[in-house]
């Protein structure tokens, strides 16, 4: 057998050799990327590397992953029902916590009804595959999560690219697009490299004008935008006019798992033909029971939300106040720093990390060509003076650098 194995191998090309060309081309570009190591810590710390730094990379914008209340409900459900749901939701997975999280997930929205994915890209992937079809035109932001994109390109719709900055471009091409069986705007609610926030309102119209079904993700905005924390649907006023709202717990909430709410019709039509739902082991129960207490939480502390949108003012203002300005646009916990060059932002971040301060160094694909940025994350774990020590300490360094 491996004597067979060792003759295919001598008798082809080595495969490793264009995949080596590729690497070396991605290290001269300066795109590698490096897989590392992290050990979580509670308080917004982790190690990595040995040494132990703020975490300003992170989407656990509540600071909730490690929150005592998640843990001991995720820990009392482990002991009861295992580890893994050990089968699809359709089949035998969907546990009672997972209907109990189905239904929190609806009321916490104000929505008829919602269904769970095993993730937020699996939920983007799925959902808008699953709707848009190849007679379909579709609509998205050139900034949209790529899940969303790749869903796009999965179901085979007509594609058409907007900016957000370019709605009358976007109006046009919706006007163009009459003989299209439907029609689909998709858009990010926050854009995840940017921070900012899409124009619902603005999109509710041109949707309502051209019988455009619009579908909004919610990833970084639930739980963080909005008096309820319903994002920023609930932020712009526009939660009655989106037909399809999607979300992740993975994110604010700091658990795991994506989900849709919307219209009962919505629903049963995604149990019925969301592949990525259907072909895919449901949540472990455990992390259900997580989320359930997660939204328990932002029920009954809507004012989670408001001390998160006051701890990211004070950072953007002692940005600012150093000569530093967060990417213009940019709202709420993702704070963009641009720096360009995709070798010095990952200089400045490595100088960070020796400071004490992990933050993200974003270069292309994720970010177009020379904007090569920092991508730091204010969450509830930083209080305001650390904050403000971590801009001068930032300041410090896009000087020196
Ligand atoms: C993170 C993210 C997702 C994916 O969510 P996961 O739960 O991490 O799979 C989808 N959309 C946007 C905009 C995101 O930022």
């Amino acid at each position: 057998m491996r004597e067979a194995a060792r003759d295919i191998s001598v008798a082809n090309v080595d495969w490793n050799n264009w995949l080596t060309d590729e690497l070396a081309q991605r290290g001269r570009n300066g795109l590698l990327r490096r897989r590392r190591t992290v050990r979580p810590l509670p308080d917004g710390w982790c190690e990595i590397d040995g040494r132990r730094v703020r975490n300003f990379a992170s989407n656990d914008y509540l600071n909730l992953a490690h929150d005592p209340r998640l843990i001991a409900a995720a820990q009392h459900v482990l002991s009861e029902a295992g580890v893994g749901a050990t089968a699809s939701a359709l089949v035998c997975g969907r546990t009672v916590w997972h209907e109990r999280l189905e239904r929190t997930l609806a009321e916490f929205e104000e929505q008829p009804a919602a269904v769970l994915f095993p993730t937020g890209m699996a939920a983007n992937l799925g959902t808008v595959a699953a709707l848009a079809g190849k007679d379909d035109a579709v609509f998205s932001d050139r900034l949209n999560h790529a899940s969303l994109i790749d869903g796009c390109r999965l179901s085979g719709a007509k594609l058409s690219i907007y900016h957000h900055d370019a709605l009358d471009e976007l109006a046009e091409t919706l006007e163009r697009a009459v003989q299209a069986r439907r029609r689909f705007i998709v858009t990010d609610a926050v854009f995840s490299m940017d921070g900012d926030l899409a124009p619902l309102p603005e999109l509710c119209e041109l949707a309502e004008r051209s019988d455009a079904m619009l579908i909004v993700d919610e990833a970084h905005a639930t739980g963080v935008f909005g008096e309820h924390g319903r994002g920023a649907c609930e932020h712009c006023g526009a939660e009655g006019r989106v037909a399809v709202r999607i979300g992740t717990l993975s994110k604010a909430l700091g658990a795991l798992g994506g989900f849709v709410t919307g219209s009962p019709e919505l629903v049963d039509y995604l149990w019925n033909s969301a592949r990525t739902q259907i072909f895919s082991t449901a949540l472990p129960p455990a992390v259900c029971a997580a989320a359930t207490e997660s939204l328990a939480i932002l029920r009954h502390e809507p004012q989670l939300m408001t001390e998160l949108a006051g701890r990211c003012r004070a950072f953007r203002q002692a940005l600012l106040a150093r000569g530093v300005p967060p990417l213009a646009g940019s709202i709420g916990p993702i704070v963009p720093v641009v720096i360009g060059d995709p070798e010095r932002t990952v200089h400045v971040a490595a100088r960070l990390e020796a400071r004490g301060y992990l933050v993200g160094a974003i270069r292309p694909p994720s970010v177009p060509q020379g904007t090569s940025r920092l991508r730091i994350t204010v969450t509830l774990a930083h209080l305001v003076e650390t904050l403000v020590e971590f801009a001068e300490v930032l300041a410090e360094e896009l000087r020196r650098n």
